[in-house]
């Protein structure tokens, strides 16, 4: 579950991580109002979507004028003309592609002059099984690129959950930002914090690029994005109202009402399939025989048939959805239970593209009958290698 940069900084300060003094904006007027409630003569407009690159990006309308979603104002009327220009018009990020993203909402921070920016990120690392920050002096851009043209400048270091970060971890931290003495202390009270924020809020990423130092010798987040690991869900009432919905793809919004695992792809094969693993396994051996998969769903092992159903309208309602495979093994999951919740789907929605089923498993017989009763055209496949071939087939032929 991803945040806004504001939201992530507010988890950040609740923890005592420095971060720059800031307010949400929703119109023009509440963005007017916030520049002059933090005073000061330099304010930065930051447009809140849940995408990086906003500093480089560009907006699609002509009237947003020339400049990028992170703009620096010297005058409260710029924070008020930057605030008009952004709200309401669709910002392209590298990370957006090329349809963008509208901006809703913008954040109005405190300026700060910047002396110098690093680069520095918090995540799950699986291979060691430890929590791991990633630290670049190269702060400010695309860190791919700087891992890509010179990997000698980046420093990974796990921490071990036992102790939390040692005073010899976040001396590595500062080494690789190549700072010392004052800057080097506050490195050290701010990775422990951070590994504090990270922990116990869950997260499974946190990226602050930059981090920067000021020209007064203060090292502060001037970025921050969070993403919260979503199986902790139970444990975080908070997050309910930090969600924005408007920055979510609405079929996985969908899908979540009824405890389903979807993640919207960009192919044409719209899978319904029971367990992650088999799940894999289809989008892996659609891709071997030439096309590519239009989501992941896992139904799941218990599924009733009001869950199938949603699954499958789900899949119908896609329009990149060419042909749709359906590979079942039945355990737990009934292959009648399954089979009932399709036709029902296909009864009220209509469809229009191919259909390869493959059954197998628990009430394999009853469940074939109930398919071919409903009349449903169907194609039927043997074996998962069979059925891939043939909604393959039916989608490029
Ligand atoms: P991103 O492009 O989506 O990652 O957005 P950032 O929050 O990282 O902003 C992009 C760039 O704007 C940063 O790398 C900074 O160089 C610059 N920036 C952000 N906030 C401020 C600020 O308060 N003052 C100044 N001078 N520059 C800022
Ligand atoms: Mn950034």
């Amino acid at each position: 579950m991803n945040i806004h940069e504001y939201q992530g900084k507010a988890v950040l300060k609740s923890f005592g991580v420095p971060v720059p003094r800031g307010y949400p904006a929703f119109t023009t007027e509440e963005a007017i109002d916030a520049a002059a409630k933090l005073g000061g003569q330099v304010w930065a407009v930051k447009s809140q979507i849940h995408a990086g690159g906003r500093g480089k990006g560009k907006f699609k309308e002509p009237e947003a004028g020339e400049k990028g979603g992170v703009r620096i104002a010297f005058k409260p009327e710029d924070v008020g003309l930057f605030a008009s220009q952004m709200l309401g018009n669709t910002l392209v990020t590298l990370q957006t592609g090329p349809a963008g993203r509208v901006v809703k909402r913008i954040y109005i921070e405190e300026g700060v002059k910047i002396a110098k920016e690093f680069y520095l990120s918090a995540l799950v690392d699986r291979e060691q099984g430890r929590v791991a920050f990633v630290a670049s002096e190269a702060g400010g851009m695309n860190i791919e690129e700087v891992a890509h043209d010179t990997p000698e400048k980046i420093t990974t270091v796990g921490i071990d959950p036992l102790t939390g970060p040692t005073n010899a971890d976040t001396a590595r931290i500062a080494a690789a930002f190549g700072i010392d003495g004052d800057l080097a202390a506050q490195c050290d009270a701010l990775i422990k914090k951070l590994y504090d924020a990270f922990t116990k809020s869950d997260m499974s990423l946190l990226e602050i690029n930059p981090l920067i130092v000021t020209e007064d010798g203060k090292l502060i987040c001037a970025d921050a994005k969070v993403s919260f690991d979503s199986n902790a869900e139970f444990r975080h009432p908070e997050w309910e109202e930090l969600r924005d919905l408007g920055e979510e793809n609405e079929k996985e919004i969908e899908a979540s009402k009824y405890d389903l695992s979807y993640i919207a792809l960009d192919g044409e094969i719209g899978c319904l399939v029971n367990g992650a693993g088999l799940a894999m396994a289809t989008m892996d051996i659609i891709k071997h025989f030439g096309a590519e998969p239009a989501n992941f769903l896992d139904v799941g092992g218990g599924a009733d048939k009001a869950k199938v159903e949603a699954a499958f309208k789900i899949i119908l309602s896609d329009p990149n959805v060419k042909g749709i495979l359906v590979n079942i093994f039945g355990g737990i999951a009934r292959c009648d239970v399954i089979a009932a919740g399709i036709v029902e789907a296909v009864e009220e929605e209509g469809i229009t593209v191919p259909l390869v089923v493959r059954l197998e498993g628990t009430n394999v017989e009853q469940g074939k009958q109930i398919i071919r009763d409903s009349g449903l055209n169907v194609i039927a496949a043997d074996d998962l290698e069979d059925a891939a071939r043939k909604i393959v087939a039916a989608v490029k032929g």
